[in-house]
């Protein structure tokens, strides 16, 4: 279900890493990712994925307080994703990046979806921008019950492939991955195909509701490591996890991936 709203501001300070401001162009977000946590960072309450508030007026705002701001790196798409498929009807995040390029201020993209190929011709313009794709499994059936609305893996790496050919900075976001889940050799080995500036390896970050709707997660697909997760993330194993994420960490070193 989609519902348009109209917001006051755009640039919000971030307290992200790297990033100076966040813009979100909707709020919620069908890609509907099983350990998102979004949700309790934005208070949104109902079911996460089945509503997306589209800010039809962002653009606008944006427009009228950018001259306000210092020039400085906007992260886009901190607590949504960008590309999701309403982007296609709405058209908000491009709209927002033409004023973002207009005053040549530098922008961080993140998102799972191929999508972003569309604005290819726009992000040729900006003198500083970056395109991180999200992977979390380099196996489709794994990503689609953990990521359901999102686009597949194929079609991420090939967004990734694209956007370096087109002289577009690459990163890419691997996280979170999933102890005993996530095939994290397949995953270097997809990732080091598509040659990203650098990649991020990240946790899965427990926040309000996280762990609940993991364990339902893995209760109904792979209820063999149930025991291994509750483990790792309610009784605090956080050794093994350590050892899991610095295992995906060499393996990039390995494969002369930047982390
Ligand atoms: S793409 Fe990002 S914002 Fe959207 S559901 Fe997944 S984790 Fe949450």
């Amino acid at each position: 279900m989609i519902k348009e709203i109209k917001v006051k501001t755009a640039l919000l300070p971030s307290k992200l890493p790297g990033l100076d401001y966040a813009l979100n162009p909707y709020r919620g977000c069908a890609h509907a990712c099983v350990y998102c946590y979004a949700p309790s960072v934005i208070h949104w309450n109902g079911k996460w994925g089945e509503l997306v508030e589209a800010k039809v007026n962002l653009p606008r705002i944006l427009s009228k307080t950018i001259r306000t701001k210092k020039k400085s790196v906007v992260g886009l798409g901190t607590v949504t994703d960008p590309y999701q498929p309403i982007e296609e009807k709405y058209q908000i995040t491009r709209r927002c990046l033409e004023i973002l390029q207009l005053h040549d201020f530098p922008v961080c993209i993140q998102t799972k979806s191929a999508l972003v190929l569309r604005d290819i011709d726009l992000l040729r313009e900006f003198s500083n921008i970056e395109v991180g794709v999200t992977l979390t499994s380099p196996d489709d059936s794994v990503r689609s019950k953990l990521e359901p609305g999102a686009s597949s893996v194929a079609e991420r790496l090939r967004a990734l492939h694209e956007l370096r050919e087109n002289g577009i900075d690459t990163w890419v976001f691997l996280g979170p991955l999933m102890p005993h889940i996530t095939d994290i050799e397949g995953l270097v080995d997809a990732v080091a195909e598509v040659k990203p500036k650098y990649v991020i390896v990240d946790r899965l970050r427990l926040k309000p509701g996280v762990w609940e709707n993991v364990r339902r997660f893995v209760e109904e697909f792979y209820p063999q490591y149930l025991d291994g997760y509750v483990k790792i993330f309610v009784e605090g194993r956080q050794g093994y996890y350590d050892g899991f994420l610095g295992r995906v960490r060499e393996l990039c070193k390995e494969k002369g991936v930047e982390v």
